[in-house]
């Protein structure tokens, strides 16, 4: 049973209008039992930034699959010097990551989306769900926008998949123009990969650049053929 009922909850979403306000209200109700996931890609970047100006207490997580691109972690050093962040980095269980590429090999993702999937669930799924035991909230950098997934989701919501914690996504209503003139005009820094044709931010083996004019999440996974390529994050709405 979470803190909150689906009522406040829908008040809440009539009342809070700006990204500012949603985070302040998170920040007063939930820290320190709360904390934004970042795959630090383009939208979290503007996310730490609006936190880190209310409170640089704020906590921030990330899930290293220990397949990441050197680029994000050169952003996470920025993000921790400028901010003096502290980042807490979840990692997979070894055992578990083990046991998969023993039997499955190393590059099991291309090989089936079963394999895909079960690599997404040990190394991101299971250290999330470990991470947001501890909390009573969580705060995403979700855009409605990025799937037909993400379509309906609210600022504010009740997530079932998560012991009814309450999920936060402050700029789920941001077109990609907003977050971009955001990091430009605050001169904060961002995933280098985006510079070379990489709007969406995930593991190395299974992100890849897109072509102009292509869905903007169509480097991910680009060997499935599937329209709803999730990792499992974010289930009932869309993933990072
Ligand atoms: S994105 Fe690829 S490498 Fe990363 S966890 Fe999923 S399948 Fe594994």
């Amino acid at each position: 049973m979470g803190k909150f009922t689906a009522e406040q909850i829908s008040e809440l979403n009539n009342s809070l209008k700006t990204p500012d306000q949603v985070l302040k209200w998170t920040m007063e109700n939930l820290h320190p039992k709360v904390a934004l996931a970042s795959s630090f890609g383009a939208e979290d970047m503007v996310l730490i930034d609006m936190l880190m100006k209310i409170n640089d207490k704020a906590r921030i997580f990330t899930l290293d699959t220990g397949r990441l691109n050197q680029e994000t972690y050169n952003v996470m050093d920025e993000i921790k010097d400028k901010y003096n962040a502290n980042i807490e980095v979840m990692f997979p269980d070894t055992r578990e990551v083990e046991e998969m590429v023993r039997v499955n090999g190393m590059n099991l993702f291309y090989k089936s989306a079963e394999n895909r999937k079960l690599c997404c669930g040990i190394r991101k799924v299971h250290p999330l769900n470990k991470m947001l035991t501890t909390l009573d909230g969580w705060i995403t950098g979700l855009r409605s926008d990025q799937t037909e997934n993400r379509s309906n989701t609210a600022r504010l919501e009740i997530d079932e998949q998560h012991n009814s914690m309450i999920k936060v996504s402050p700029i789920i209503d941001w077109r990609w123009e907003q977050v971009w003139d955001y990091i430009k005009s605050n001169d904060i820094p961002y995933n280098k990969l985006h510079d070379q044709g990489y709007p969406s931010i995930g593991c190395e083996p299974c992100t890849r650049a897109i072509k102009p004019g292509e869905d903007l999440r169509a480097g991910r996974w680009w060997w499935e053929r599937t329209s709803d390529k999730e990792c499992g994050l974010h289930m009932d709405h869309g993933s990072n």
